[in-house]
This record gives C-alpha cells, structure tokens and sequence, in this order.
C-alpha cells in the first residue's frame, strides 16, 4: 500500500470531506508498515475497500416547530462496515453535521468496535437538527420524524443506533417509541442507550465516561503512575463528560475544570457531587452555556468566557466534546503548563498536529477509538441482553466494562510496543482493530 497514493485517490474522488479523510489518513498511516507484511490484504484490495462505506442513506426530515413554522433538516445513516457484525454506532444531531463528519465517525467507528472484542461492524448517523434551545415538544417530533424515515434500514441483526453528541436516553425514548408504532413488534435491540425500565442497561448512560477512566487507569498503571490525586481538565458537560468527571473523582482524581463553547469554568477544589449532578440539567436544558455552572456555584468556581479547559493548569486533559477540540496550541499550552498525559474521550477530539505535538514531548497519549470504546462495548452488551430477553446488574455490566478496557488496553500494547519499549497508543489502536476487520473482509471474499 501507498499510502499517499490512496489518499490522492480518495480526495478526488471526495474532495472536501475534511474529517473523513483526516480520519483515514491516520489510520493509514499508522497500519502502513504492518500492512505491507501481509501481500494477501494487497491482493484483496483490503484497504481500497475499507475506505468506502458499505452504504449510505440519506433522506429528508420535515418536522413542525413549537410555532406551528415547517422546518427541514437532512438525516443520515452511514453503514460503513459489516464484516464483523451488524452496523453498531450513534447518532448524531448537532447543526454542523454532514457527510463527511458521519463517514469519519462510522470509520473510527468500525475499527473501535472491532477493539471492543464484541462482534459489531461500524455504522454511524444523525442529522444537522440543532437540539440548542429546542423544546421538548421539539425534540420529541423532531425524533419521531427522524425514525420515520429512517427504521425500515435498522434492526437488532442489521444495524443498531445509539447515542451520540446531542442524542441521549431521551431522545433514544421518543426514536424508539415511533420505531416500535411502525415496526408494529417491540424489538429493543434495535437501538442501545434505551431507558432501564424497558431494554436499557443500567450503566449505558454513565459507560463512555467510567470506561475512559479504567483505560487511562491502565495506562497509568503501565506508566507506573497512580490516578489520585491527579488534577483533570476536562472539555464538555454532556453525558460523556459527566462519567468521566463521576469516575475521575471516585478514583481519586481532582476535576478541575469543564468547559462549554462559551468558554470555561474552572473549580479549583475539585468538582462535587453537586456539581457533576448539576451537569445533567445542563445538558437537559438544551442551553449549551457552561457559565450556567458557575452562576449556580459561584463560589467554588470561576467562569471565564472564550477560553478552553487547556488553558487550566492540569495533569491530564480529557476532551470528551467534539473532533479537533484540542489543536497544537491547545497542546503547547497544557505542555507548558505542566500536562503530562491526554487521552482523547471524544472521537478525533485532538488534531494531527496536537497528536504530533504529544507524541513528540514524550506525553502520554491514547486515542479515542480504544478510550472511549467502553460506550459501544457497553451498548454491545446491551444487544445481548436484549436478544436474551434478560437484564443484568449494574456490578455485572460494570465488571464487563472493566474486562473489555483492560483487554483494549492490552490490544494496544500488543501491537503498540515500540522497539525501544515506549508504547504507541494510536499505532496500536489502529493495527489492532485494522487486523480484525481486515482478517473477517478477508475470509469473506471480495463483497
Ligand atoms: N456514539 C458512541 C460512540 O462514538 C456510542 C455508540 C453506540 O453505543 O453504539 O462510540
């Protein structure tokens, strides 16, 4: 494989899916060397294929506001790979989504669940529906006409949406009400992230957070390092952000910051209880504002507008909100500040050239396909559930989540390990999920 000459080929053939073809790239890049040892993925034309998405839906959403105005918005489902099982990933709605955003994240995604050590092919959707300062009345239709559209190309053995940025237990709730009128069977393994009360499991909305943790716990251990104690910045308040913060301070650690696209509050004695409760209204009020935090607690924070959390002086940054959040100024700045690990929660939450940066300073540094992995895992163990017909405790899907990171941890370091013994967490990730999916394209012949 060349991997300059792949990406020549996909930029034109894609010109302008940015995300998309950052996404490849690093992937390519960083699978070059191990591919190149196995002529048989050159003959099968593994990667060529791997690029393209199985298929893709797009379709219109035409829905009706709380002032009775018409509005319409694009939906998509991106079913990217299925060799290893039946497309797995979330849904998107935030007003910046388009093509190229979804084929990154249903790429990523293909290869974070082949770590997972489940069997779930890679798929991802959403739509360009912005949920800020939309009602709940709003949502609800919104999420109705969503699945209407969309529910004759899902289901529990052909593709399962879950979560994602502006997709939570609510919204899953009014999707799955509508799926379940239409489908006329009520099938819950056709979406993951469902309530507990009717398919859900228990730790589903706090797994993505509590699975970040137990990986950087790892990876610390690994370092030699111990998690208490340690001060965390971390980006976001939604519900990826609101486990990590709740794991971070039950092991120890010392949150010291959150931010917003407003700007950041920083909490020099650590986030509480309180707070980490409180940022679930914030998500719920769809007002998107981290001020809200600390006007509700105005003395034990400081909220400065325009600012990032990499501005605040911590031992390990967490971006846990959206792709490129964390750039190389962002990177320089936590360097010398005193940052000596980040691992990306949000999918592709660092550029290329903070990665660079990190790697080149000797931080540690891990992305997000294998940190963040234990949410789909999580969802994974969902779907077993719900083809059992059974439900287990939040000890038992917790010990699970704790199995599966620490085998992604050890994936990592497994095809990771450098010759002078540093481990590169991106390489390993990478190679790792890469060999699984590519292994199963493989023995099923060229389709
Ligand atoms: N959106 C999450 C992710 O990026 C979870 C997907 C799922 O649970 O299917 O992995």
């Amino acid at each position: 494989m060349n991997v300059q000459n792949i990406m020549t080929n996909l930029e034109v053939k894609h010109p302008g899916e940015k995300e998309f073809l950052q996404a490849v790239r690093e992937v390519l890049e960083s699978i070059e060397e191990v591919y190149n040892q196995h002529p048989e993925f050159e003959k099968a034309k593994i990667v060529e294929r791997m690029v393209e998405p199985d298929r893709v839906f797009t379709f219109r959403v035409a829905w009706v506001d709380d002032n009775g105005e018409v509005q319409t918005n694009i939906g998509y489902r991106v079913q990217f790979n299925g060799a290893i099982g039946p497309y797995k990933g979330g849904l998107r709605f935030h007003k910046a989504v388009n093509l190229s955003m979804l084929k990154f994240l249903g790429f990523e995604q293909t290869f974070k669940n082949a770590l997972t050590t489940l069997p779930m092919g890679g798929g991802k959707g959403g739509s360009d529906f912005d949920p800020v300062g939309k009602s709940d009345a709003e949502i609800m239709r919104f999420c109705q006409a969503f699945m209407w559209e969309l529910w004759q190309n899902i289901g529990p053995d052909t593709d399962v949406p879950a979560g994602d940025v502006g997709v939570g237990g609510r919204e899953i709730g009014y999707m799955y009400g509508m799926y379940k009128k239409l489908a006329r069977e009520y099938n819950t393994g056709v979406l993951t992230g469902k309530g507990s009360t009717w398919g859900g499991s228990i730790l589903r909305p706090e797994a993505t957070g509590f699975g970040a943790l137990y990986f950087t716990e790892h990876l610390l251990h690994k370092a030699g390092k111990d998690i208490k104690g340690l001060t965390v910045a971390l980006s976001g308040f939604g519900n990826v952000a609101w486990g990590a913060a709740t794991k971070a301070t039950e092991l120890g650690a010392k949150v010291v910051a959150i931010s917003g696209p407003d700007g950041v509050c920083e909490i020099p004695d650590g986030i509480t209880k309180e707070m980490i409760d409180y940022m679930l209204e914030m998500r719920a009020s769809n007002r998107n504002k981290v001020e809200d935090m600390a006007t509700k607690f105005p003395a034990a924070t400081k909220f400065t507008a325009g600012k990032k959390a990499w501005s605040v002086k911590c031992d390990i940054a967490l971006p846990c909100a959206f792709q490129n959040e964390l750039n190389e100024a962002d990177a320089k700045e936590l360097i010398a500040n005193g940052t000596w690990c980040c691992c990306e929660v949000s999918n592709m939450g660092c550029t290329p050239e903070a990665i660079h940066t990190f790697q080149s300073n000797g931080i540690l540094f891990a992305p997000g396909k294998a940190v963040n992995a234990g949410g789909v895992a999580t969802s994974g163990l969902e779907m077993t559930q719900n083809a059992a017909h059974l439900s287990w405790s939040a000890k038992e899907v917790d010990d699970k989540l704790h199995f599966i990171m620490e085998s992604i941890h050890e994936a990592c370091v497994k095809y990771g390990t450098q010759p002078d013994g540093k481990i590169d967490y991106v390489k390993g990730a990478n190679i790792a999920g890469f060999m699984k999916v590519a292994q199963a394209m493989l023995e099923q012949g060229v389709c």
